[in-house]
């Protein structure tokens, strides 16, 4: 049994000015056969789950190519045409296939495609034809359309947020395939788009409404005749149709099951809609917070939501730390925080360890946020920025490169990690050792991120406050102008209904 694997993976935030060519996925990651065993075999991601899947059902997994980069705008109609057509064409040439797995993410957006991912599955059918069955993973932040599940015999979303069931849900999508193929199962699947979305910060599912939401399919999950069941959470960011929360559910054969259990998921979430939009403190609320917790206690972790390099931050938003200094947050391992800053680097570089130095840092993109801010401090380390993360991370990410690096100990106790590659946020504490740097010891991390650095953060942390920051992930949904995305939606359309 010949599987073929491959993945044009991205999560796009279309209210990024910086557009996603095709160097952007050359640079970060673009694996071609046996580069993507060397690479994911033993990973965390999707991809290591087909490998394992591999072995446990015993098929040759036949991986042609993955391309994959850090949530960024828009990606260009030539990187779409480069890379779909490099992927289709080893699909085309090395085929016939008994399946294929589509390691996609159900949130990418094209100059051409606003919804690439169905896109995708489109011609991937093409080239295999009707008979060779498809089945698609995709990430949980996914919105999931009529394209992408007509184009595909089942599609398996992740069901943990942090992503920690990358593998997991990789392997039940082989299953599903593998048990296709033999003639054991015939997938049918039924999507229901609700008409809402659920609010950034209400999106971790280990806790809240979201947990509910996730319990709700795991007993969907349990019914005799379901093969899979996915939450859709939906992508906020990305200005188009379908962008929102869908329930999909793949059955054996059954339709009228399918449809049942989708529409019973659907209208349980709808029911909990109003617990599912932003109810987060204000920046001035966050620092005073943090900076009342008990003397000696672990630190307080907040979350700059409004510049989430996870969704399409860019890394080097001010806002808090610009409040932190206006509340005098001070004294040794009051703050920790990570600053994308290439021009700020190189003067640390050509300064040298040891030196102390007062310049900007910061907010360099954009006027998104904040100004930069003028600090003064110690240069206490640098190094290439690389370093390997074994512990479990978001979508089981291991290998990190933040570029050249800087630890700056400032004047008023602030420790700033500067970086030269935007990176994925701060989702993982080794970020910080490897630089020198024990983030337990601080008094206030600021993470970049809503959930993503959550798994990392959470267990050094008295308590995680998700901060009501503005930036382009900013959770107050008011602040973006959507021309493409349905109406009415709730919370835009209070009025909305569901029927
Ligand atoms: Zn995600």
């Amino acid at each position: 049994m010949r599987i073929a694997a491959l993945g044009f993976h991205h999560e796009t935030n279309t209210f990024q000015s910086v557009k996603t060519d095709y160097e952007s996925f050359a640079n970060f990651e673009f694996l071609r056969g046996s580069e993507i065993a060397d690479k994911h075999s033993t990973s965390k991601f999707t991809l290591a789950g087909y490998f394992r899947g591999a072995e446990k059902f015993e098929f040759d997994l036949v991986p042609l190519l993955f391309a994959f980069t850090g949530p960024t705008g828009t990606i260009t109609k030539d990187a779409f045409d480069r890379i779909s057509e490099e992927m289709l064409d080893l699909l085309a040439q090395n085929g016939p296939w008994d399946g294929v797995l589509l390691a996609q993410h159900g949130g990418a957006v094209t100059e051409e495609y606003p919804d690439m991912d169905g896109e995708i599955a489109r011609r991937v059918r093409d080239v295999v034809g009707t008979d060779t069955p498809v089945v698609m993973t995709l990430d949980l932040h996914c919105n999931i359309t009529q394209e992408q599940v007509a184009n595909t015999d089942a599609i398996v979303a992740f069901r943990t947020n942090p992503h920690l069931d990358a593998v997991e849900r990789a392997v039940e999508a082989s299953e599903i395939l593998v048990k296709t193929i033999r003639g054991e199962v015939s997938p049918v699947q039924h999507l229901v788009q609700v008409p809402m979305m659920i609010n950034i910060v209400k999106q971790p599912t280990a806790f809240g409404p979201m947990r509910e939401i996730m319990d709700d399919v795991d007993e969907v999950l349990k019914k005799s005749g379901v093969l899979t069941a996915s939450c859709g959470q939906g992508f906020p960011y990305a200005d188009v149709d379908q962008m929102g929360v869908t329930f999909l559910v793949a059955t054996n054969g059954d339709k009228a099951l399918a449809k049942q259990q989708a529409k019973w998921l659907a209208r349980r979430a709808w029911d909990r809609r109003t617990e599912l939009q932003n109810d987060s403190p204000s920046i001035k609320e966050s620092i005073s917070r943090a900076m009342n917790a008990p003397l000696g206690d672990k630190p307080t972790v907040i979350m700059d939501v409004g510049d989430n390099v996870g969704g399409g931050g860019t890394a080097d938003s001010t806002h808090l730390l610009a409040e932190a200094i206006r509340q005098g947050l001070n004294g040794e391992k009051s703050l920790l925080l990570s600053l994308f800053d290439p021009t700020a680097v190189q003067t640390c570089i050509d300064a040298g360890v040891g030196s102390t130095i007062t310049l900007k840092v910061g907010a360099g993109t954009d006027q998104l946020h904040g100004e930069p801010v003028v600090v003064t401090g110690n240069i206490r380390a640098i190094t290439d920025g690389k370093f390997e993360e074994t512990k479990p991370t978001h979508s089981g990410l291991r290998f990190f490169d933040y570029g050249p690096s800087v630890a700056l100990d400032t004047d008023d106790g602030h420790t700033i990690v500067l970086h030269t590659v935007r990176g994925i946020g701060n989702m993982s504490r080794e970020q910080y050792y490897s630089i020198g740097i024990s983030p337990e010891q601080y008094k206030v991390i600021i993470c970049k991120g809503t959930v993503s650095p959550r798994a990392a953060y959470e267990p050094i942390s008295r308590e995680i406050i998700m901060a009501n920051s503005p930036g382009v992930t900013s959770a107050n949904m008011s602040n973006f102008s959507y021309e493409n995305r349905r109406v009415p939606l709730y919370p835009f359309e209070l009025e909305t209904k569901f029927d």
